[in-house]
């Protein structure tokens, strides 16, 4: 693809031969459905060799609620939707309790490809995977953001820190001014079950601080 500024200098009959595309370059212009493609598409990772499908973000691309989880698992990665499985219907029923729909919110993954035996991601497909996030943040614009559990949390606020510290605070994207809030992952609340009350100290925090939901 022909970045704006490359197609300017021609423009301008400007000799644009020396001038390199990054891969991003073309970014300003890509589409919600250009960039899901590019997913679909992507071989950046070995993920790629073992995913049934790649799993894209799903819901209102104009909702004010942006919600992170961690990687598709089993289901996710037969059907190509994030959270269908135990911990998605755990989910929805945490967002009916808002009166919030699925339908309402925007969900995805902090990477798209599902690891093998759902074992954690690693760096590097971390590293290899976030431009993908960054941009889809980029282009819904939420008013918002969610991070459910510890891989969300520590890959977008950058930090090592433990959940415990993280949950309860508003923090920020990057350097937007949009109010970065940490979660439980449903899938944790599953496997402890007398942990799920502090979903309630988590929706109630958000309901407190912030007026969505
Ligand atoms: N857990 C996640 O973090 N994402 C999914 O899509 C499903 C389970």
């Amino acid at each position: 693809m022909i970045s704006r500024k490359k197609e300017l200098l021609t423009l301008m009959n400007v000799n644009n031969s020396w001038y390199k595309e990054s891969n991003f370059e073309h970014c300003n212009s890509l589409t919600y459905d250009d960039l899901q493609l590019e997913a679909t598409n992507c071989q950046e990772c070995i993920l790629s060799k073992s995913r049934n499908k790649v799993v894209f973000g799903q819901g209102d691309k104009k909702s004010k609620i942006f919600i992170i989880g961690e990687a598709p698992g089993k289901d996710e990665d037969l059907n190509g939707q994030p959270f269908i499985g135990r911990a998605g219907k755990l989910l929805t029923e945490i967002l009916l309790s808002i009166k919030l729909k699925r339908s309402d919110v925007y969900i995805t993954n902090t990477i798209k490809c599902r690891p093998p035996e759902n074992r954690n991601p690693n760096s590097n497909e971390i590293a290899s995977c976030s431009h993908f996030l960054d941009k889809e943040i980029d282009l819904i614009a939420p008013e918002v953001i969610i991070l459910l559990g510890k891989v969300a949390a520590e890959t977008v606020l950058n930090t090592s820190k433990p959940m415990a510290d993280l949950r309860g605070k508003i923090h920020y994207y990057k350097n937007t001014k949009i109010p970065t809030l940490v979660f439980y992952h449903p899938a944790y609340l599953l496997r402890s079950p007398y942990e799920k009350r502090k979903v309630w100290e988590d929706i109630l925090f958000m309901k407190r601080e912030i007026n969505v939901g």
